[in-house]
């Protein structure tokens, strides 16, 4: 299948006339996939009524069909479609920060989605992005789109054009490039079945956000406890890993120059994610700063992209700086400890 790749301008767009939007449109109401830009990192979409659409989100990505999607609207009435009941708590998360990178899970309603988009629970993932790509599209399509995030499964999620089609070019229908996204990591997952929510998921709405206008939100015990049973089943996998091995490491920079030079004497090419602070401290085969320490934000923007550029070289291991787990710094080391299969590194003083 050959990859469409639509560049769109996402100031200038207009709603009622955008050609290549309403091409990608076309093509998922006829069933096919399409990637697009949302605030967060860029997304697989396919209609959420039609077996065969979402069915190809799982196959292009490699995706595990018990891993089940997120439901992308434009529209809030979609929710009342899409949901068998919601709490107050959740109108007022989605009065504060939709569109936005939050996403909600309720009771679904029976009968309105393909069952492959929930992989048999009887909850569903619903979130309105914050993008005017993804926006126009959702509306232009007239049906909610299940949208994943657009990287072949298990490797890390796309921020550019260019990481979707690096993965996916030839297995999916089209690319709407928008350019970067703006969060850079995925939304905050948040369960709203019970009598408060709970974190699933950290992302770029942080608990002390939600906690400003519902109070007491609770995190998912599978986030603090490896052993606890995740409620959400895309937690267990394996994810955002580069292809050389991970590890964080802790201590101070001329602790971790002596690692890289213990691992060099023994013959391994070793890479280091820095910072623009600190990649001047180190020798190694490569060095990838992921953003500002003192701009917590832009190591979100940056950290898949530096993830990703790993690859270029063919590197034995790879070691990586840590963040304190505040504010955003949550969501980022959530997905540094995942691509770093939980392995650490520590000096011990
Ligand atoms: P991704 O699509 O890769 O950004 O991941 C979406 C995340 O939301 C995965 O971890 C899913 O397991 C989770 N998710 C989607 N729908 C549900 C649901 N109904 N209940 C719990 N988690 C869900
Ligand atoms: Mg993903």
């Amino acid at each position: 299948m050959e990859t469409t790749h639509w560049i769109v301008d996402k100031q200038g767009i207009t709603h009622e006339h955008y050609p290549q939007i309403e091409e990608a449109a076309r093509l998922i109401r006829k069933g096919e996939v399409i990637a697009f830009p949302t605030e967060t990192v860029y997304g697989l979409g396919g209609q959420v009524q039609m077996d065969k659409a979402v069915q190809k989100i799982f196959t292009a990505k490699g995706r595990p069909s018990d891993n089940p999607l997120i439901v992308h609207i434009a529209d809030r009435k979609d929710v009342d479609h899409l949901a068998q009941s919601v709490p107050n708590y959740a109108e007022a998360l989605m009065d504060s920060f939709w569109p936005g990178p939050l996403t909600i899970i309720v009771p679904k309603q029976e009968g309105v989605l393909s069952e492959l988009v929930t992989a048999g629970l009887h909850t569903v993932a619903i979130r309105m992005p914050d993008h005017p790509v993804a926006l126009a599209l959702i509306k232009e399509a007239g049906v909610p789109v299940a949208a994943p995030s657009a990287n072949r499964s298990g490797k890390p999620s796309p921020t550019t054009a260019a990481h979707v089609l690096d993965d996916l070019s030839g297995r999916i229908a089209g690319v709407l490039d928008g350019g970067d996204t703006g969060v850079g990591l995925e939304s905050t997952v948040v369960d709203c079945t019970g009598p408060h929510p709970i974190i699933l998921r950290p992302g770029g709405i942080t608990q002390t956000d939600m906690e400003a206008v519902v109070g007491k939100v609770k995190i998912g015990g599978a986030l603090q406890n490896e052993k606890d049973v995740p409620k959400s089943p895309g937690m267990k996998y394996t994810h955002y890993a580069p292809e050389a091995p991970l590890y964080l490491i802790e201590g101070t920079h001329s602790f971790i120059q002596e690692q890289i030079d213990e691992l060099r004497a023994e013959g391994k090419k070793v890479g280091v994610m820095a910072t623009e602070e600190s990649e001047h401290f180190y020798v190694a085969d490569r060095i990838i700063s992921c953003g500002r320490r003192h701009d917590i934000e832009s190591v979100a923007k940056h950290l898949y992209g530096a993830l990703r550029s790993f690859n270029v070289s063919s590197l034995d291991v790879i070691l990586a700086e840590t963040f304190p787990s505040e504010g955003v710094g949550v969501a980022i080391m959530n997905r540094l400890e995942k691509a770093a299969g939980h392995r650490w590194i520590k000096e011990v003083d």
